[in-house]
């Protein structure tokens, strides 16, 4: 009988809870202190007559307000308390993340550019448009209002500069944190946390949650406050904060250890990697790093010559066949190995991925040497049109004329035997070359992906996706039905190597555990959409367009969920332009991409500049506002 009560109770609750989730309803925490739940939280505090606002209105009930507080500069969190702050509210900013409110539009102006070739990594999940900043805020400021005290503390790690807001009232101190944690002891993504990390002389291409020490640290102090109740910026009101950041930290921890324990860069940066591991670990923890590859070559065969991060195969009669080609240096090594007599011409050239090292002189390379260029079909369109995205390390130098071939293509060239593979480690779009020499080496051409101490996965933003079946599974599936007398090349390495089957076991079985330790940590219903930014994207992500004229975009959609789902996508589009429709609705199935097409008429009248569009998405329990975006270059007629 009271198992039979509890289990009353317990479906009232959810009940109660989802129908708070899918509409924005209002639920008073204590007499001064009301909180109104869409898919982002707004906190209402009123008292003699006035009301100040943590975050924003997201069910826009309110019409005159005295203050806003924004803890960080998320957009998709911001746009709740933008009409409030135009309607005459004093917006309060962290000090650290103003100018980013404040000259939103200046950014998107130079990201036209700056776009291509960024090491950075920043999410781009920022304002759109400016906002005003009334005031800047920092650790040690209060804000007075109505004889409360607001008490301002700095908390990066979700981003660079975000702030919580402490305050007592009706007896209770509450906490207003933004999306450090979401409800009890989750976190809304891993992507955004991505920087580089100078202690560690580790840059931001490089720096895989690169902010996840600031992030604990800011948790700390936040459970060192001892507040009653925590309402972040999305997600369930925390009604137990010491647990839920407790179980936070763990979390976070894990997946750390896990992640760095088969992890490339330790190859590279191997004191650097113990400095990453001491800034979120414990200090009595340790990383159970993955012994180096059984196999390692001082430097590879003679027919492989490596020159900077390219390679080239040189046959016995003195023709070469390049794997990538990045730089002018590169370029130069060629020319004197023509002028000295040991290349005679060059007859091919492979490109491993899309990243600039790999990229930026084909151009440049193929006006001095006339020779095919070879990808697989999946690197087709990123390697002509890198502006129609927005991932890593882009060039801004398309590669035309390209020979894309299918998966596992063969092609006999001088005395080898060549095989093209979709290979999606280090990044979604990423190939491999297997070069067999007759009666000699077989050499697996692996682009960036794996080195000896593991897998090349520390760029968030690279979408390397943790499906069975998808990304470093699939690359690690491959490598274990290879035969046995292969040696791997990563272009940035010198030397040869290859694992043992145990290696490549427990690599897999790394990952397994990853998958569930990022389920544990994210509230998604798979743990992809935590580690995978661009999930959903507007394609081209960027392009150019006369005044007058008409510009199509797709929404593309990669479904994660492990049932299908119906997405409703509405872009956001400047006023004056036209949207035809202004809302699709898609069923995608389970790990599968689809996507919407929409026609934008740009006005004759127009001024010329930059414009971003971005496109809500909203499918199951997600309202995903202003969540993906692109940008359209107006330029004159
Ligand atoms: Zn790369």
């Amino acid at each position: 009988m009271k198992r039979r009560i509890i289990t009353i109770v317990i479906f009232a609750l959810v009940l109660i809870f989802t129908t708070v989730c899918h509409s924005a309803s209002i639920v008073e925490l204590s007499p001064h202190v009301s909180i109104c739940r869409n898919f982002t939280n707004g906190v209402f505090i009123k008292k003699n007559g006035r009301t100040l606002v943590v975050y924003g209105d997201p069910g826009r009930n309110l019409k005159k307000v005295d203050k806003v507080l924004f803890t960080h500069n998320r957009r998709d969190v911001v746009w709740t308390g933008r009409k409030l702050v135009n309607k005459g509210a004093e917006s309060v900013m962290p000090a650290l993340e103003a100018d980013s409110f404040s000259k939103a539009d200046e950014f998107w102006t130079s990201f036209i550019k700056t776009r291509f070739h960024d090491t950075h990594q920043q999410t781009t999940k920022i304002p759109i448009m400016p906002l005003r900043v009334d005031r800047e805020v920092s650790e040690g400021d209060t804000i007075n209002w109505q004889n409360l005290t607001i008490k301002v503390l700095d908390t990066p790690g979700y981003t660079r500069g975000s702030v919580s807001y402490f305050v007592n009232v009706d007896d209770i101190k509450y906490g207003f944190v933004g999306d450090i944690i979401f409800g009890d002891g989750q976190l809304f993504d891993l992507y955004s946390l991505q920087d580089a990390v100078p202690d560690a002389k580790i840059g931001g291409y490089h720096g895989y949650a690169g902010r996840l020490g600031e992030l604990i640290s800011s948790l700390r102090k936040v459970s060192s406050q001892n507040p009653d109740i925590l309402v972040p910026a999305r997600g369930p009101v925390i009604k137990n904060p010491k647990i839920a950041i407790k179980r936070l930290i763990e979390t976070l921890q894990a997946a750390y250890k896990n992640y760095l324990s088969i992890n490339a860069g330790h190859w590279y940066f191997k004191d650097n990697y113990e400095v990453l591991a001491a800034r979120v670990l414990e200090p009595d923890d340790k990383v159970d790093w993955m012994p180096y590859a059984t196999t390692i070559r001082k430097k590879p065969p003679d027919w492989i010559v490596p020159i900077h991060n390219s390679r080239l195969v040189l046959s016995e009669d003195g023709a070469g066949f390049l794997i990538d080609c990045g730089s002018r240096a590169i370029i130069d090594e060629i020319i004197k190995l023509r002028d000295s007599g040991r290349l005679s011409r060059l007859e091919g050239l492979f490109i491993t991925h899309y990243h600039n090292d790999h990229t930026n002189e084909i151009n440049e390379f193929l006006r001095q040497f006339k020779c095919s260029v070879y990808a697989c079909q999946d690197s087709k369109d990123i390697l002509e049109n890198p502006g129609a995205y927005r991932l890593p390390c882009l060039t801004s130098q398309g590669v035309p004329d390209l020979i894309a071939l299918p998966d596992g293509h063969k092609m006999r060239w001088k005395e080898f035997n060549l095989t093209f593979y979709y290979f999606p480690g280090q990044t979604i779009y990423h190939d491999a070359l297997l070069v067999e020499k007759d009666d000699s080496e077989k050499i697996f051409f692996i682009g960036d992906s794996f080195t000896p101490s593991g897998i090349d996965d520390y760029c968030l933003q690279n979408r390397n996706l943790l499906h069975p079946g998808m990304g470093f599974f699939y690359c690690l599936d491959f490598l274990r039905k290879m035969p046995p007398d292969y040696l791997l090349i990563n272009q940035h390495v010198l030397e040869p190597f290859r694992y043992n089957q145990e290696q490549i076991k427990s690599m897999t079985e790394v990952l397994e555990k990853r998958r569930h330790i990022l389920a544990r940590l994210f509230p998604w219903d798979e743990p992809n959409y935590g580690i995978d930014e661009r999930w959903a994207r507007i394609y081209p992500y960027g392009q150019k367009i006369k005044p007058g004229r008409n510009v199509e975009i797709t929404v593309k959609i990669f479904n994660h969920s492990n049932s299908s789902h119906i997405f409703t996508i509405s872009p956001n589009v400047p006023k004056e332009f036209r949207l035809k429709p202004e809302k699709a609705l898609i069923n995608i199935k389970s790990r599968k991409e689809g996507e919407a097409r929409f026609e934008i008429g740009v006005p004759d009248n127009i001024s010329e500049k930059v414009y971003v569009l971005t496109s809500d998405i909203k499918f199951d329990k997600w309202d995903l506002r202003h969540w993906s975006e692109a940008v359209l270059e107006v330029y004159p007629e």
